[in-house]
């Protein structure tokens, strides 16, 4: 993947304090290999290495970051770019209902993604959308789809296996009309190749049902597969828009890249998971990340900077210097981190956790945090500036104000002792290393 191919020169220039025009060109290299092994069209990779190179090479020097992280930085944007801005909108039909025809190769996901969709309409922008069983040639498949009906508690439209699609879809749209349904979403039926009898027949039902959406579903593991089966079914069909799914599996979602690049039509939406509120607006930055390989790690730089207040950075630097750091001050701190967001999710940003076996089942216990919280806010301000004076009696009262255990407490002095230790260490090395001329 492109990650790996940029470790390497990455590895190189992370030590520099200036990136080189040689460097740039190096990695330049690297993206370009990358992406004309995933299938990306020429003059698109072209064009793209241009921008990066231009923008890479100029004076975009941001303070924070280190030049090799400015360089991903700007590879990171124009992938972003390249996959297009976010666009999760449906579409509104001017009259009702608004038809959206999902369509692709079977075990794409269609079935799932329309379960996920009415859901998404419903939830998120309070509509009635009714669910259209229109393929009638995989067994089972009106059965699946009347039971994601009932777990959503939705109409579904069905006429069995022995009228054709067609007919189907146009006593639908006629059905919701009835109704005042304002969402028509036709589950069509896929094959496991291309051939010229679907295309036939899906576009049998474009004619007649003039839907304001085909969404055509892909499987994200299925990589460059799923750039060519998009590349088919819009030149034959036409499509608006791509839903990517099963992009909770370990594929690193280059097909997303290509997608967009060979079709010039966005992708939507990305499948999460099987279950019914597993589908999300699809985040082009995200996936770029995620080509890299970097995880978020420059959203969390970001969202580092815009959250932690400078004015309070500062003074909590001097408070660690001059050894006044209180507990108080310490719950301050883990409010300013939690303020970034869930734990869990700041985990997913650091950089390879996304390839740490078992990362994504992690969890951290955000209760233990407002444990500490809690043990913080019981003590008395005397307790706080001098924590020495705790005890086994002012222990206990602690623990039953915070409703935790005295173990806990324990725990959390304890903690509070080490950091404070390791803080004087941190402050002593960092003032030597002042002098010698090292930054932090
Ligand atoms: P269809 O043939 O295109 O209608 O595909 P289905 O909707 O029947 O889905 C095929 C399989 O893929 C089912 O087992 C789904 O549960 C699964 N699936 C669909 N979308 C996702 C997704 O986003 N993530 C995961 N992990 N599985 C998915
Ligand atoms: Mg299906």
């Amino acid at each position: 993947g492109l990650a790996d191919r940029l470790q390497g020169t990455l590895q190189k220039i992370r030590g520099k304090g200036k990136v080189s025009e040689s460097d740039v060109k190096e990695m330049m290299r690297e993206v370009r290999l990358a992406l004309l092994e995933a299938d990306v069209n020429f003059k698109v990779v072209k064009d793209f290495i241009k921008k990066v190179s231009e923008r890479a090479v100029g004076q975009e020097v941001m303070k924070s970051l280190t030049p090799g992280q400015q360089v991903i930085k700007v590879v990171q944007e124009e992938l972003t770019n390249l996959m297009g801005g976010e666009q999760s909108q449906i579409a509104v039909a001017k009259r009702p209902p608004t038809v959206i025809m999902m369509v692709g190769l079977q075990g794409a996901g269609k079935t799932t993604t329309t379960g996920k969709l009415a859901n998404l309409l419903r939830k998120k922008y309070n509509r009635n959308p009714l669910l259209v069983a229109a393929d009638i040639y995989r067994p089972a498949a009106i059965k699946q789809l009347e039971t994601l009906g009932k777990q959503l508690s939705m109409p579904v439209f069905s006429l069995g296996d022995q009228v054709s699609p067609v007919k189907i879809a146009e006593e639908a749209i006629k059905k919701a009309k009835e109704d005042h349904l304002d969402y028509v979403i036709i589950d069509t039926a896929g094959r496991l190749h291309i051939d010229e009898k679907l295309m036939d027949e899906l576009k049998e039902i474009k004619a007649l049902a003039n839907p304001d959406e085909i969404f055509l579903v892909v499987d994200a593991m299925t990589g460059q597969d799923a750039v060519n089966v998009a590349q088919s079914f819009n030149e034959q069909l036409g499509i608006t828009g791509v839903v990517l799914t099963k992009l909770d599996g370990d594929t690193r979602g280059g097909a997303a890249l290509s997608i967009r690049a060979v079709t010039e039509k966005p992708i939507k939406f990305a499948g999460m998971g099987e279950k019914l509120d597993a589908l999300e607006p699809f985040h082009p930055e995200r996936m770029a990340s995620r080509i890299l390989g970097m995880g978020d790690v420059l959203s969390l730089i970001e969202k580092a900077q815009a959250t932690v207040d400078e004015e309070k950075a500062k003074e909590l630097e001097k408070k660690m210097r001059d050894m006044s750091f209180t507990l108080d001050d310490f719950l301050e701190q883990l409010g300013q981190v939690r303020k970034m967001g869930p734990i869990n999710e700041l985990i997913k940003m650091i950089p390879g956790a996304n390839r740490i076996k078992g990362m994504d089942n992690l969890q951290v216990d955000e209760k233990q945090i407002t444990h500490v919280e809690a043990i913080i806010q019981s003590m008395t301000k005397a307790e706080k500036v001098q924590p020495e004076i705790i005890n086994a009696g002012r222990k206990k009262r602690i623990a039953k104000g915070s409703g935790t255990s005295v173990q806990e407490v324990n725990r959390l002095l304890k903690q509070f002792e080490e950091m404070k230790k390791m803080m004087k260490q941190m402050t002593n090395f960092q003032q030597k290393g002042k002098k010698r001329g090292f930054k932090f």
